[in-house]
């Protein structure tokens, strides 16, 4: 018990020191590559060592090597951070070692999800019957989703995929925009669907699908299978599918309607921005993420699917070995992974520590925080507001000063901003392209995030566009 008590006190104490550091430290990875592979890439020990050794030693290596991602002045991609309650809840996760597989292997890791499951989908506005399962991420809760979606829309064409399988399928054709987040193909792909099942329905100004183009491409692809996926939250502009228009409509022609809210079904948690989805109980099964805004530990996402039956039937299975407890919930029977990490834990421990209020404030305060960046860094002389935050993510766009400069030195302009940004170790964006430019995303979603942060960062960035 020894080696485990000083193996455990030295994560703690290191994992202390690091997050009392992330005020003061560098934002951006301090370690270079060479570095990180030449203390690392090294041949396999032949002996054992001393637990706590292992764990002194992987803190100090790690440290230069990472992004200060757990802290408040981190913008880059979408990327939230841990609340203390999540983060303990994981580590005993860890500790307790439960195979969430099964209510049998783990009474308690079933139960919890039970209830966090039912928290999600009162917090998130969707409907109490709702099937749910704890994935790793926004990606596999896209392929849960769409694997119900894919089973459902097949047996209403008479097909049976269990039996039959893909193979001589009548196929499926699914509508979405250019603007859909590169996951969602993804999990296409990985479900059988090739580029030519997919439809590119017209966008808007605002990269949200066009109700009439929508309406005429179900009425050309007429009775087939078909599967909408809609958004709330597009990746660079934070937009939201006008869901109380496209949802009836898909539905009216037989759809199946899928939402990728990584981050935006989040907003359903706020009074003042759950207007953003209006409609969007209707559809039949959303991908949203608990890393991201709920801020879990990495390794949570949530799918959520109206029809019980459908996401059962994708996802069920059997084996001789496997005790079912027909009492209790099977997370294997609605979940693509067997064995797997008890991920109820630290969602349950999340939304205890914040309350409903707590998520409210804490979408509040990010929505905010990103609106004073996205308009303070984007007024700065040499930058551009290019797109103010509909919710938590906007764009900005830095401009070669010299005369006559054309749209690709304002592109490379912008990313050396981003790059000299980092470089400063006070704040960390990333890029993007859109509309064929590159932009500078501005993504909030920290719980730890402050205005003091958001002062730091535009600083950041004007110390950058003063000195180049
Ligand atoms: C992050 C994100 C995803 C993918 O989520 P993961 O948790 O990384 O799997 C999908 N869609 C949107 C809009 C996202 O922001």
């Amino acid at each position: 018990m020894d080696t485990t008590r000083d193996a455990l006190r030295a994560a703690c104490e290191s994992a202390l020191a690091y997050l009392d550091s992330l005020d003061q430290r560098s934002v951006a990875a301090t370690a270079s590559l060479d570095q990180l592979r030449a203390q690392w890439l090294k041949p396999l020990p032949e002996d054992g060592e001393a637990p706590e050794r292992i764990i002194r030693e992987l803190a100090a290596q790690a440290d230069g090597g990472t992004l200060a991602s757990a802290g408040g002045r981190f913008f880059g991609w979408v990327i939230g951070g841990s609340l203390p309650a999540a983060l303990g809840a994981d580590w005993l996760a860890s500790a307790w070692d439960q195979n969430a597989a099964l209510h049998a292997c783990s009474p308690a890791a079933a139960v919890i999800e039970e209830a966090a499951g039912a928290w999600l989908k009162d917090l998130l506005g969707l409907p109490p019957a709702a099937a749910f399962a704890f994935v790793t991420g926004c990606q596999m809760a896209h392929v849960t989703g769409l694997a119900a979606a894919r089973h459902r829309v097949l047996a209403a064409a008479g097909w049976d995929l269990d039996t039959g399988g893909l193979f001589g399928a009548p196929p499926i054709t699914v509508f979405t925009s250019a603007a859909r987040h590169a996951t969602c193909d993804r999990a296409l792909r990985l479900l059988g669907f090739g580029r030519s099942s997919l439809r590119f329905v017209e966008r808007d100004d605002h990269d949200r699908l066009l109700p009439a183009a929508l309406d005429a491409a179900l009425r050309q692809h007429g009775s087939g299978p078909a599967i909408v996926v809609l958004q709330a939250g597009e990746i660079n502009l934070g937009s939201f599918d006008d869901f109380a228009t496209l949802i009836p409509m898909a539905h009216a022609h037989g759809a199946w309607v899928h939402v990728d809210g990584a981050f935006g079904l989040w907003a359903a948690a706020s009074p003042r921005q759950r207007h953003l989805l209006r409609g969007a109980a209707e559809a039949d099964s959303w991908a949203t993420d608990g890393h991201k805004w709920l801020n879990v530990p990495y390794d949570c996402g949530y799918a959520f699917v109206a029809d019980a039956g459908a996401l059962k039937s994708a996802m069920k299975a059997q084996a001789a070995y496997v005790t079912h407890d027909d009492r209790g919930r099977d997370p294997m029977d609605w979940n693509p992974e067997w064995s797997r990490r008890a991920r109820g834990f630290a969602t349950y421990a999340a939304l205890r520590q914040l309350g409903r209020s707590g998520v409210a404030d804490l979408v509040d305060r990010c929505c905010r925080h990103a609106e004073t960046l996205a308009r303070g860094i984007g007024s700065l002389p040499g930058a551009e507001l290019v797109w103010a935050p509909t919710l938590n993510q906007g764009l900005v766009r830095f401009l070669d000063p010299r005369p006559g400069a054309s749209e690709s030195d304002h592109d490379r302009r912008t990313d050396q901003v981003i790059g000299a940004i980092a470089a400063t170790g006070e704040a960390f964006f990333t890029g993007t392209a859109w509309r064929g430019r590159r932009a500078m995303r501005i993504s909030v979603c920290n719980w730890q995030t402050s205005a003091r942060d958001v002062e730091r960062a535009i600083a950041a960035a004007a110390s950058v566009l003063d000195r180049s």
